[in-house]
C-alpha cells in the first residue's frame, strides 16, 4: 500500500472515530493531513458523513483548495484548514467536528477552562476562539489564521458559535487533542455546576 493510500485509511478510520464518539453529528465536522514531500494536503469531500467515510470520499488539493485527485467538492472548511497549514508549518494534521460541551462555550465565545492538570498540561498554553463567521468565508480563515498567528503554539481553538479544530503532527495526535478538549468542556461544565450548587445552598 503507496504512502497516500496508509493516509487515505488512517482519514477513514480517524473520521469514523470522530463520529462515535460523538465529537460530532451529521454531516458537520471535516479531516484533513499533508502529504508528506509536497504541497498538498488530503481532506474529506463535502456533504458526507464523518461516520460513513471511506477511502474513497479523501481529495488531494492543493494550498489554494483546488482538486488534483478525487470525486465531488472538498469541504467548504478546507480554506481555514489551509491557513492552519501555510501558518503552523509543525502543524500536518487538523481534526474539526462539533462537540456538544465544547461548543457550548464556544457559542458563548468563551476561551475553553483548563480545570485539570492533564488539560493545562497537554492543551498548554491555551484554547482561544476564532470569531464568528459564516462557514466556508474568507473571513473566517481570516479570523482561524489570526488566533493562529497570534498563539504560536496552541493545539487547538473554539470556533465561535460553531465548533472546535484541534492540531498535530500527525491525525491520531489530533484526533486526541479533539477528545481532550471535549472531555476537559464537559469536566469544566460539571464542576460549575458543582460551585453553582455549593454556592446556591451557602445562600440558602
Ligand atoms: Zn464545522
Amino acid at each position: 500500500m503507496s504512502g497516500i493510500d496508509l493516509l487515505k485509511k488512517e482519514l477513514e478510520h480517524v473520521s469514523r472515530k470522530v463520529y462515535e464518539r460523538n465529537l460530532t453529528s451529521a454531516a458537520g465536522g471535516n479531516i484533513s493531513v499533508r502529504i508528506p514531500g509536497t504541497e498538498n494536503v488530503l481532506i474529506k469531500r463535502s456533504g458526507i458523513s464523518l461516520g460513513e467515510v471511506s477511502r474513497e470520499d479523501a481529495l488531494i488539493v492543493d494550498m489554494d483548495g483546488e482538486v488534483l485527485e478525487g470525486q465531488g467538492k472538498p469541504s467548504k472548511e478546507v480554506r481555514w484548514h489551509l491557513a492552519i497549514y501555510r501558518t503552523r508549518p509543525d502543524v500536518s494534521a487538523v481534526v474539526h467536528c462539533h462537540p456538544p460541551y465544547a461548543v457550548g462555550y464556544a457559542t458563548l465565545g468563551m476561551e475553553l477552562p483548563l480545570p485539570t492538570v492533564t488539560a493545562e498540561t497537554l492543551l498548554a498554553p491555551n484554547v482561544p476562539v476564532a470569531k464568528a463567521a459564516p462557514s466556508g468565508s474568507v473571513e473566517l480563515a481570516n479570523y482561524v489564521a489570526e488566533v493562529f498567528e497570534n498563539n504560536p503554539y496552541i493545539k487547538a481553538v473554539l470556533l465561535e458559535k460553531h465548533g472546535i479544530a484541534a492540531v498535530g503532527e500527525t491525525l491520531e495526535a489530533s484526533y486526541n487533542i479533539a477528545d481532550l478538549v471535549e472531555a476537559t468542556a464537559q469536566q469544566a461544565f460539571i464542576a460549575s455546576q458543582i460551585w453553582a450548587n455549593l454556592a446556591a445552598t451557602a445562600s440558602a
